[in-house]
């Protein structure tokens, strides 16, 4: 399945596989399972299961996205001009204050993209598009970054084996030689301190062009204390060879959705966007979910009537207290 979308953070989903196992407890009402289309109900999750694999025109969408590789803000349109002279892409925005920005294709919405049950031939030829759409971004996400190295050595193996000495070359680079794609965004997602604790390690471990978190659904809170503090990125990156050891470029907080949400505590929320905006790393809030929560003072939760949102997934800024309405991208330093 390939869509326009209505995750705020990117502007396509690109779902070349679909289905998946659980790995924490941030799977338990997994939203991809949850959400599946009708036509994709007979999807079983679990290692036993097989993946479903998209069609041709799924597979083959970012393909068609890369014509027109700018999107704007304010009306959504995406844009093809190139400036010959410069071989720049050049887009306007639809009116004053809108900006634009190259497309952001969310891989996969509906299963992990760094899922050992993909086999290795239908992740390898997910990378072959991801390298020849240099013009839109790609940001993978998973619950998995420590399998990285196995599953693109797989893939890389796969182009080999077949000729595709482009591709091999590339991902050999990628992940041996630390020369990362510029159109690639790795995305690790945790929903606690246990998770982020694992995760992060891995994360960084993966030579990126940004390096994102997604604390959704926030099952608990998340401090960059100590240690930690390492992981953000400490300044503004304005020249990347400042850039010893990898950060957190960018991060996405956001609470449970769904009829069996978890609470969500938004001084959980709160916190991290406090932390992000204090070390220089920008935050995304994306909603509330469904069940938000604040914590009184003998320790319940209790929801106050202006938490009673309307919004089925506490995603409207304008229901939010008005410090949370906050949604930053990180400028990528290509
Ligand atoms: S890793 Fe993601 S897609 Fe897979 S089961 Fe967990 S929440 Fe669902």
């Amino acid at each position: 399945m390939s869509q326009e979308t209505e995750i705020p953070w990117c502007n396509s989903t690109w779902n070349w596989a679909m289905g998946c196992t659980k790995v924490s407890p941030g799977c338990a009402y997994c939203y991809a399972e949850e959400s599946l289309p009708a036509k994709f109900q007979g999807i079983k999750w679990g290692d036993a299961a097989e993946r479903r694999i998209a069609s041709d025109a799924t597979f083959n969408a970012p393909l068609r996205w890369n014509k027109k590789p700018w999107v704007c803000d304010g009306c959504g349109e995406a844009f093809q001009t190139k400036d010959e002279a410069t071989g720049t892409w050049n887009a306007k925005a639809c009116k004053e204050g809108a900006t634009v920005h190259r497309r952001r294709v969310f891989s996969l919405s509906l299963g992990d993209w760094l899922d050992r049950k993909i086999p290795a031939q239908v992740r390898a030829r997910a990378m072959a598009i991801i390298h020849r759409c240099q013009d839109i971004d790609f940001l993978l996400c998973t619950k998995r970054p420590e399998l990285f190295q196995d599953l693109a050595e797989a893939a890389q193996d796969w182009h080999f084996d077949h000729g595709d000495r482009n591709v091999t070359g590339w991902i050999q680079d990628w992940r041996k030689h630390g020369i990362y794609p510029k159109n690639v965004w790795v995305i690790a997602s945790a929903e606690d301190q246990e998770r982020l604790d694992e995760r992060v390690p891995h994360l960084l471990n993966i030579p990126a062009v940004v390096h994102g978190l997604s604390l959704e659904p926030l099952l608990g809170p998340i401090e960059f204390n100590g240690p930690r503090l390492e992981w953000l990125a400490p300044f503004k990156d304005t020249d990347a060879m400042l850039r010893k050891t990898p950060r957190i470029d960018w991060c996405i907080v956001g609470g449970e959705s769904g009829k069996n949400a978890r609470p969500c505590n938004v001084e959980w929320i709160r916190s991290i966007k406090d932390q992000c905006v204090a070390a220089g790393v920008p935050p995304f809030v994306k909603q509330l979910g469904s069940n938000p929560r604040c914590r009184n003072g003998a320790g319940y939760y209790d929801c106050p009537a202006q938490l009673r949102l309307k919004h089925p997934k506490g995603g409207d800024p304008a229901e939010w207290p008005e410090d949370l309405r906050v949604r930053q991208f990180p400028e990528v330093q290509r």
